[in-house]
């Protein structure tokens, strides 16, 4: 990091979280600034959905510090940290099934910023045309790829200063998946900041600005994301072999 980036706009601090007594994170720190995409990778079991739940306030916090837009959310409620202006795009979608996309976006929309409900509907309609078409369709007839926009749609209707997204392209046709890493390339550009949990190692480290390797609960890697789309232990720790020496960037 030089010194002439702006300060994080989420920055957690050496955090321990899990579930419970069962501790998942072990002294974990990554930031966050704004405009940047940041992505988190690690195998299954590495605790990335735990890290996305702990700045949510879902997981809790046992050391640590979580700071958000200046304030210190440690400990907050989901509830309050998405007030803040940090949105969570869950694993799994977790839409509404019965409702339509329309109510969808009705239950989402929290009134935290400066726009009308019919203002940001029309902005999650311009970026997501497909929504607008199925508007009055429940949730559950639509594809994949469709409760997935819908998914992102909700989250949006926070008015986030920062997106946090669960494998959003999990399960998803390849074709889809593109369109999904486009749409989050153009959030980037309007000035939502994003962390991205991703399976789609690739496309992730394409897309991202920095990255951050997760294993077994801790930071294994930690850099921008071309040098450690290059980093010759990428592939090792996702075959489970990689040795402490192997990690430098
Ligand atoms: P995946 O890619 O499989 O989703 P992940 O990197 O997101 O994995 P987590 O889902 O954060 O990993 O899980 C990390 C560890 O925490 C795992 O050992 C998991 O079994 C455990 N864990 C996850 N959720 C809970 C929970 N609600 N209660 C107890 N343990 C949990």
């Amino acid at each position: 990091m030089t010194s002439t980036r702006s300060n994080p706009l989420l920055r957690i601090d050496g955090l321990s979280s899990g579930y419970g007594r069962i501790g998942v994170l072990h002294d974990v720190s990554v930031a966050v600034h704004p405009n940047e995409i940041v992505v988190i990778l690690g195998p299954n079991g590495a605790g990335k959905t735990t890290l996305l739940n702990s700045i949510s306030g879902v997981a809790r916090a046992s050391a640590g510090t979580i700071t958000f837009d200046g304030e210190d959310i440690t400990g907050a409620r989901p509830e309050s940290v998405v007030r803040k202006g940090l949105a969570h795009c869950p694993e799994g979608r977790q839409i509404f099934q019965r409702l339509s996309v329309e109510e969808n976006l009705v239950a989402a929309h929290i009134g935290r910023g400066t726009k009308s409900f019919e203002a940001l509907r029309e902005d999650a309609f311009t970026l997501f045309p497909i929504l607008k078409e199925r508007r009055n369709s429940s949730a559950s007839r639509m594809s994949g790829g469709q409760q997935q926009m819908l998914a992102i749609a909700r989250a949006l209707m926070a008015e986030p200063k920062l997106l946090m997204l669960d494998e959003p392209s999990l399960g998803l046709a390849p074709k889809i998946v593109h369109q999904i890493f486009r749409i989050i390339l153009d959030l980037s550009q309007t000035g939502i900041a994003i962390l991205l949990v991703e399976q789609n190692v690739q496309l992730a480290l394409e897309c991202g600005d920095h990255a951050y390797l997760l294993n077994t609960g801790r930071v294994k890697l930690a850099g921008n994301a071309q040098e450690i789309a290059s980093h010759s232990a990428l592939g090792d720790l996702y075959l489970g072999h990689v040795t402490e020496d192997s990690l430098h960037v």
